[in-house]
C-alpha cells in the first residue's frame, strides 16, 4: 500500500512542491489524520462493487482511501490549481476520475450514467466545503440520483439540526427537509486538530441513508416544504401564529388554517418544533386546497 497522503509531513511537502495556498473562500480545510479518513470510509460501507461520488478532492487525502475500498470513485473538484497535484498524489490509483466542475453547477446525474454503471451501490463521502453545505446534500437529495446515501464530514452545528428529533431545540425544516428522503445519524464528531488549516467550528460526520420512499405521504411537495419553513419562522411562536403570518393571505384564511389544523389532529397552540415529519404531511396536504 502506499504512503498515506494525509500526514501532516506529506500534506505540507504536498503543498511546497506545488506551492499551494488555502483559498478560504472554497472551504479549504484538508484532512491530515489517515485514522478519520479509515472511519469515513468504513462508515460509509464501501466494497469494490460500490462507487463512490467525492466532492471536493483537495490533495485527495480522501479520494485515496475512497480509491482503495470502492470500486469506482467519480470526484468533483472546482479548484482548478488542485488538478495537476491530484494527477501526482492519485497516480497508483486507476479508478478515479476528476471532473473539475463546480458541484452545484454539475449535471450530476449524466456523469453518474457516464461513470458509474454497473455498480451495485452508490455511496457520496466527502469532506465537505463548509460554506455550501446544505445546497450540496439538498442538491444530491433532490435530483433523484441513484444514490444509496451520504456519508460527509461537516460543521458539527449543521450535522445537530440535520439529524435531530423533534422536540429539540435542533429540530426545524433543515431536520425536516432532510429526513423526509433519509434516514439520518450522527456518526462521529472530530477535534479541529485533524484538519490543516483548523477550521473555526466543530466537525461532525453524518451518514444520511435514503428511504426506499420518502417518509411521509405529501401530496405538493413545494407547498409541504413551505408549510414547514413558515411554522418554523418564529420558533416561540405557535404554529397558528406562524401559519398565519408567513403564508400568503395567512391572516384572511385564519378560519380555514384552523379548520385544517382541526382535520390534522393538530392544536393550534403547540409550536413547530413538536410536530413529526407525518403531522407536517398531514397539516400541508388539508391546507393545500386553501392555498393552491
Ligand atoms: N477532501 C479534501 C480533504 O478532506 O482533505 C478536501 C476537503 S476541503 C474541506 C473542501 C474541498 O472542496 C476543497 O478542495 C475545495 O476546493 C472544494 N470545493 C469547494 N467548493 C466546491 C464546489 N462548489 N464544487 C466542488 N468542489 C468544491
Amino acid at each position: 500500500m502506499h504512503k498515506d497522503i494525509a500526514t501532516p509531513i506529506r500534506t505540507k511537502e504536498i503543498l511546497k512542491k506545488y506551492g499551494f495556498s488555502f483559498k478560504k473562500s472554497l472551504g479549504q480545510n484538508f484532512l491530515i489524520d489517515p485514522n478519520i479518513l479509515r472511519n469515513i470510509t468504513e462508515y460509509a460501507g464501501l466494497t469494490e462493487k460500490t462507487a463512490a461520488i467525492e466532492i471536493g478532492p483537495g490533495i485527495g487525502a480522501l479520494t485515496e482511501h475512497l480509491a482503495r475500498s470502492a470500486g469506482k470513485v467519480l470526484a468533483f473538484e472546482i479548484d482548478q490549481r488542485l488538478l495537476p497535484i491530484l494527477a501526482d498524489t492519485l497516480s497508483p490509483y486507476s479508478n478515479v476520475t476528476i471532473v473539475n466542475e463546480d458541484i452545484l453547477k454539475a449535471d450530476v446525474g449524466e456523469m453518474v450514467e457516464k461513470e458509474l454503471t454497473g455498480y451495485e451501490d452508490i455511496m457520496v463521502v466527502a469532506n465537505l466545503p463548509y460554506y455550501v453545505t446544505t445546497p450540496i446534500i439538498l442538491k444530491l437529495l433532490t435530483e433523484n440520483l441513484p444514490i444509496k446515501g451520504i456519508c460527509v464530514m461537516l460543521q458539527k452545528e449543521v450535522g445537530d439540526r440535520i439529524a435531530a428529533k423533534p422536540g429539540t431545540k435542533e429540530y426545524g425544516s433543515l431536520s425536516i427537509a432532510i429526513q423526509y428522503y433519509t434516514e439520518a445519524e450522527t456518526v462521529m464528531t472530530v477535534p479541529k486538530t485533524v484538519f490543516m488549516p483548523q477550521p473555526n467550528v466543530d466537525s461532525a460526520v453524518i451518514r444520511l441513508i435514503k428511504r426506499d420512499k420518502p417518509a411521509a405521504e405529501v401530496h405538493d411537495e413545494e407547498f409541504f416544504f413551505q408549510v414547514t419553513r413558515a411554522s418554523f419562522a418564529q420558533r416561540r411562536k405557535t404554529i397558528l401564529n406562524n401559519l398565519t403570518s408567513q403564508l400568503p393571505d395567512g391572516k384572511q384564511k385564519k378560519e380555514g388554517i384552523l379548520a385544517s389544523l382541526e382535520k390534522a389532529d393538530v392544536d393550534p397552540g403547540r409550536r413547530g418544533e413538536t410536530l413529526s415529519i407525518q403531522e407536517f404531511a398531514k397539516l400541508s396536504n388539508e391546507l393545500l386546497p386553501l392555498f393552491k
